[in-house]
């Protein structure tokens, strides 16, 4: 599904924010990216969403050179991948399911249908009762389930989350993790960024680590009983 050959990304700025990163990511696995900040998570992120273009190497997508991507091919590449961000990014001048319905109005669905896939995205992510109020009258928790259901409106096969939990408590964090869990569990193949280890450490996932921009660890942490 993703695999990253020799992957280099160097900013304008000079400093490489990844270096000679290789990795594969299977279809269907659920993967946690971690690594303290500035380790280079988002920037391998923002190279796999083809939002920014890698220094050297190749990224290869779905099938999908993304070197070769034109940018007329952006959009359409990107339809299948549906991204979770940290601030969730949601609308406050609309209703939970306007927010929801955006990414199937933009890809042209039929009312009908935009109405039938919100309201099974807002259902697995538990919030169907609220899909009439705006999403400035949730919790933190709910709205990044709103920013989830958004993201999987659309039936990604890929599902990229940047840091989903940075603002949430333990109990909520722990929530959300159980959704990608859940989407993983229905076939969609699942990229985690957090540097948040505990929670990470307690899914008993696959987890890649970087660590100045290189891959420094791959592979499911030992676990580690935790107190009562
Ligand atoms: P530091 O000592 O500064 O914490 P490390 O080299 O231990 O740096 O780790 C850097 C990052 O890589 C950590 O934040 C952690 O997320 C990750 N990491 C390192 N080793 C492991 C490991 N064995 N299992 C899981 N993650 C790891
Ligand atoms: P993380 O998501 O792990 O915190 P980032 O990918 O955001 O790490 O950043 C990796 C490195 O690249 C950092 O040193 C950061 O300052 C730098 N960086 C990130 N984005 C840019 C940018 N747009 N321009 C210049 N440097 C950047």
């Amino acid at each position: 599904m993703i695999k990253f050959d020799n992957v280099t990304k160097r900013y304008e700025t000079g400093q490489d924010a990844l270096a000679r990163v290789s990795l594969e990511i299977g279809r269907g696995e659920l993967v946690f990216l971690t690594g303290h900040s500035g380790a280079g998570k988002s920037t391998l992120l923002k190279l796999l969403t083809a939002i920014e273009k890698p220094t050297r190497g190749q990224i290869i997508v779905g099938g999908q050179n993304l070197g070769r991507l034109s940018r007329g091919q952006v959009p359409y590449f990107r339809r299948n991948i549906g991204i979770v961000f940290q601030n969730h990014q949601l609308l406050f001048d609309r209703s939970v399911f306007d927010n929801v319905a955006l990414p199937l109005q933009v890809a042209g669905y039929a009312p009908r249908d935009v109405a039938r896939r919100v309201r099974a995205a807002l259902d697995k992510v538990g919030l169907l009762s609220k899909e009439r109020q705006n999403p400035i009258a949730l919790s933190g928790g709910e709205q990044q389930r709103v920013g989830i259901a958004r993201a999987v409106v659309n039936k990604p096969s890929l599902l990229v989350a940047d840091e989903p939990t940075g603002n949430l408590d333990p109990e909520l964090s722990a929530e959300v993790m159980g959704l990608f869990r859940q989407f993983n569990a229905v076939g969609v193949t699942v990229l985690v960024a957090s540097h948040d280890l505990e929670l990470i450490r307690r899914m008993q996932q696959r987890v890649l680590a970087l660590q100045a921009g290189q891959l420094i660890y791959d592979g499911v942490p030992a676990h580690e009983p935790q107190p009562a």
